[in-house]
């Protein structure tokens, strides 16, 4: 007797039956902790431990909406940080929150710069046709969606039928009915305290929508319009951009030819064609002629940067000697490393290959590495030109002994104006272009281009590019 009344509690449950399904709440209120939700706990009878069985149920339902409400939010603001576009992040919205409120369809429309009119931006339905096409405006004056910006607030229409027939003017409501819409949530988009839009969450069936919805649909919007406001600005910066390559191009263009004439008087003068120069005659015109010879260099980068960043760099590519090309590139650049005292040597490997290239870019790239190691060397020092074979590509060396370049300046020397703490030994100007122009080159050509430095030993800048020439161009021959 006394064994049964160990077994049995007041309320009829079995102390061993009791234990099991008490360790099970135990496991489910782990796996609640650990935020690794299994399947619900089986309510085994109406006892009170049932009772706890169901709660606990109910709980980890609404903890695990709670979560996975969260990780969503999280995940959607990740991919707005990451950059994706508007349409990307629409798409992930109407995937992903269906769980959480109702709708057959999610709209997006955009308010115009002075606010006068709206536009649909986007939509997606999968149940009903689109009434209402991307592009479809209308004026904001008088239509219900002003009453929205003015209270800031989102608006619930539960019979939309009813709404139309109480708003017969109203077109837009008159397109979506006839999609078959019947209820819908709209959200105002605000950016910058300043309103960019509307979402619209949209159902099939009459009283859809209740408040409960606001407050995950408020938070929805406040995320949509970070990114309208980042599509904008970077539509602006882009088209700014534009604007500012088309300027430098024709600026350039423009003071090109003015100084092409200036110089070619000044090699006149100097010439001594009209009448011999005294001392101090030949002084000023020599450096009035290598002001113009800078800034025709000046010139021509900035024709460069221009023409690559409009992606309007054309190669002229040609099969080439290259144990010729190299040599000439020597030849020509050993007068200006004499100049400074420096050493040039070349130490090409034998039996180079013919190389498919645009000869002029190329030489461009060469001339530009030289006379960088030049610049940025000590006089009485030596710069070295090695040139490689390997599997498919040509690797050119430029290895110098001069100053190198600190570790954390180097990702900032490839891009445009970005000047290094190692200044010019002899003077020289430093724009901060060059190598910029210069990983373009390559980059067209398919190469690539990197650079081992070590501050007080020197640099060696290198670069490969493929033997038959850039792919993507040649394929189209
Ligand atoms: P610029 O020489 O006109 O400044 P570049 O784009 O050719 O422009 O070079 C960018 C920067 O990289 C230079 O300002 C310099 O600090 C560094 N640099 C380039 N080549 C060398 C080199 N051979 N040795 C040391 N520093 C260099």
């Amino acid at each position: 007797m006394k064994q049964e009344k160990d077994k049995h509690h007041g309320d009829g449950i079995s102390s061993a039956n009791a234990e099991e399904r008490l360790k099970k709440i135990l496991a489910v209120i782990e796996s609640i902790e650990s935020e690794n939700f299994g399947s619900n706990i089986p309510v085994c009878a109406a006892d009170s431990i049932g009772q706890i069985e169901a709660a606990l149920n109910n709980l980890k339902t609404k903890y695990e909406k709670i979560i996975n409400e969260g990780q969503l939010f999280q995940r959607i603001s990740e991919n707005i940080n990451a950059g994706v576009t508007l349409d990307q992040v629409l798409s992930l919205i109407y995937d992903q929150f269906k769980y959480y409120i109702p709708y057959d369809r999610i709209g997006l429309a955009l308010l115009d710069e002075t606010g006068d009119t709206v536009k649909a931006r986007w939509a997606k339905s999968e149940t009903v046709e689109t009434e209402l096409p991307i592009g479809y405006s209308a004026k904001m004056e008088g239509s219900s969606l002003q009453k929205i910006i003015e209270t800031g607030a989102p608006r619930i229409i539960n019979d939309l039928e009813d709404y139309l027939r109480k708003n017969p003017q109203s077109d837009s409501t008159r397109k979506i009915v006839a999609e078959g819409v019947r209820s819908s949530l709209t959200c105002p988009l605000i950016s910058l305290n300043k309103p960019v839009g509307f979402l619209f969450f949209s159902s099939s069936k009459k009283n859809t929508y209740r408040d409960i919805h606001i407050e995950i649909f408020y938070q929805i919007a406040r995320q949509v319009s970070v990114i309208v406001e980042k599509g904008r600005l970077y539509q602006d910066l882009t088209e700014l951009n534009q604007l500012k390559n088309k300027f430098v191009g024709i600026v350039a263009h423009d003071l090109r030819s003015p100084l092409g004439v200036l110089k070619g008087f000044l090699e006149i003068l100097l010439k001594g064609i009209f009448g011999e120069l005294n001392e101090m005659q030949r002084k000023y015109l020599l450096k009035m002629n290598g002001v113009c010879e800078n800034m025709l260099l000046l010139i021509d980068d900035l024709l460069d940067v221009s023409a690559i960043e409009s992606g309007n760099l054309k190669l002229e590519l040609m099969e080439h000697d290259m144990e010729r090309f190299l040599h000439e590139s020597h030849e020509y650049n050993s007068i200006l490393a004499k100049s400074k005292s420096i050493e040039l040597v070349l130490d090409a490997e034998a039996n180079l290959p013919r190389v498919v290239m645009d000869k002029n870019r190329i030489t461009q790239v060469v001339n530009n590495l030289i006379s960088n190691a030049i610049k940025y060397s000590f006089p009485n020092s030596k710069i070295t030109i090695v040139a490689k074979k390997s599997d498919e590509e040509i690797a050119i060396s430029v290895q110098d002994q001069g100053q190198g370049i600190p570790d954390h300046e180097i990702p900032r020397i490839f891009a445009h104006f970005g000047r290094g703490s190692v200044k010019p030994t002899g003077g020289e100007k430093s724009i901060g272009l060059g190598l910029a122009i210069v990983k373009s080159i390559i980059k067209s050509h398919e190469g690539h281009i990197w650079v081992k430095s070590k501050v007080g030993e020197g640099s060696i800048f290198s670069f490969s590019i493929p033997i038959t020439g850039p792919h993507k161009i040649t394929e189209k021959h």
